[in-house]
């Protein structure tokens, strides 16, 4: 889980703040301690952390806050509002041509995600603008290289220019440009090649291509996982390159923190994107302020809306809300919520963008078997059209019934019969305002 060290860390810091009656300069000097040994451990940049802190605690020792009411909250708000303001305040969007194709040129070193987040990107914008992306494949020097984008390309179904390994890549990148504004593609995505080091030649063929392709957009991939790594490649890139904005990939992952925090106040350029995962669908767009909210343990209650939002049909939300009020919730319908919350990903990464969650012990080694899921619908599945509208007709005989069909034991199926009971309950009471049900389901 990413960020997890930092996050405990500052959460503690804040914890240690909360706990006292009053705030003295002595415990925000202790604070502000704490807070630059977390950002220094999670591998943030020196001299960023230097200039975080330095913010930080003028900000705070303001006569207006130690003296104000609830000074620790204050002091947790203005840690929250630097460290957006350190990772670039807004979300930048991707930049466009006035006439298309828009050019976006992908570099970065390899093993980083290029190819990868090239596919990502091409599937967002085909489901977000019903656009038409082109892949032009630059990569000459590894064959699988070309390959692998193939692949990508064919799984989200986007054309890829190629011309194998024996043609200039500047040369290429000209040819497939030409096809596009032929073909009348909106965007042209170009996969370069990468080095496992930053070296003089790889930089000079970039430039070159940048010369030619004149892209709108140069994203800059960088794995989050190598720390200050990523930072000293990011600078090594934009010297060369004056790159416009960054992906940060792999932030599913262990990473530590210090790549998210540090490439805005070294570069000067814009995360705007980072991937969570491998598959096409995990690629976000980066809101600071909701990656500030997540550091500091506060969840990423905008992201998860928005993920619900894509998956939830809204007219079926609102049914299903009338319906708990009602009491007439069925097995139907949490069939079809299985279903739209398996569509959102693992449980456990939804769960841990809750307030809170992140670093809740409970949910520490937790790892929520997606065959769990796969048992209760089985068992759903294995009832009449009559039982799942009706769920208080489940009699002995026919649970019996219900666990021979679907193939689990009938203490399983006593078990998600009772859940449900209580679920259809708690629903009620929720739904109608009373939220003590809610609370003693989460031990409040
Ligand atoms: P390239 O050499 O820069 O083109 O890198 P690739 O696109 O081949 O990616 C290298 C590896 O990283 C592949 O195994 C990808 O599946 C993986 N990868 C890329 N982005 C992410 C990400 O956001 N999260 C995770 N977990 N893996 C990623």
């Amino acid at each position: 889980m990413a960020f997890e060290g930092l996050t405990e860390r500052l959460q503690k810091a804040m914890e240690k703040l909360r706990r006292k009656p009053k705030v003295t300069e002595a415990d925000l000097r202790e604070t502000m301690r704490e807070i630059r040994l977390a950002l220094l451990e999670a591998d943030v940049n020196f001299s960023v952390v230097k200039d975080f802190v330095k913010k930080v605690r003028e900000k705070a020792t303001g006569a207006e806050v130690l003296k104000g009411l609830n000074p620790a909250q204050q002091i947790v708000k203005i840690v929250n509002d630097e460290l957006t303001a350190l990772m670039g305040s807004e979300a930048v969007a991707l930049n466009k041509a006035p006439h298309i194709p828009t050019v976006i040129m992908m570099v970065g070193l390899q093993g980083a995600g290029k190819t990868t987040t090239a596919g990502k990107l091409a599937y967002r914008l085909k489901n977000e603008e019903n656009a038409r992306p082109m892949f032009i494949a630059a990569d000459v020097y590894r064959p699988a290289a070309i390959t692998q984008l193939q692949q990508v390309a064919d799984s989200i179904d986007v054309p890829v220019f190629k011309k194998g390994t024996d043609v200039d890549p500047v040369e290429i990148v000209r040819e497939g440009l030409t096809q596009a504004k032929e073909n009348h593609n909106d965007y042209v995505i170009i996969d370069t090649a990468g080095r496992l080091q930053i070296d003089e030649q790889l930089m000079d063929e970039l430039v070159n291509i940048k010369k030619l392709a004149e892209p709108n957009e140069i994203l800059l991939v960088v794995d989050a996982m190598t720390g200050q790594n990523a930072v000293a490649t990011a600078q090594g890139f934009d010297e060369k390159l004056d790159v416009t904005g960054v992906v940060l990939t792999k932030l599913d992952g262990d990473t530590r923190g210090g790549a998210a925090m540090s490439i805005r106040a070294v570069t000067g350029k814009p995360i705007k994107f980072v991937g969570e995962g491998e598959k096409m669908e995990n690629l976000d767009v980066f809101h600071p302020d909701r990656m500030a909210s997540r550091i500091l343990g506060m969840g990423d209650m905008m992201t998860l809306i928005e993920k619900a939002q894509k998956n939830f049909d809204e007219e079926q939300a609102q049914e299903t809300m009338e319906k708990m009020r009602a009491n007439e919730f069925d097995y139907n319908d949490f069939l079809a919520q299985l279903d739209q919350i398996s569509n959102m990903g693992p449980l456990e990464n939804i769960l841990k963008m809750m307030p809170g969650m992140a670093n809740n012990p409970a949910l520490k080694n937790l790892n929520i078997d997606p065959k769990q899921f796969a048992h209760i619908k089985a068992i759903i599945q294995s009832m009449t059209p009559a039982e799942r509208t009706n769920p208080d007709l489940m009699n002995p005989s026919r649970r019996r019934r219900l666990a021979a069909g679907s193939g689990r034991p009938i203490v399983e199926v006593n078990r998600m019969i009772k859940q449900f009971g209580q679920m259809r309950k708690m629903m009620k009471q929720v739904t109608n305002g009373n939220f003590s049900g809610m609370q003693n389901m989460m031990g409040g």
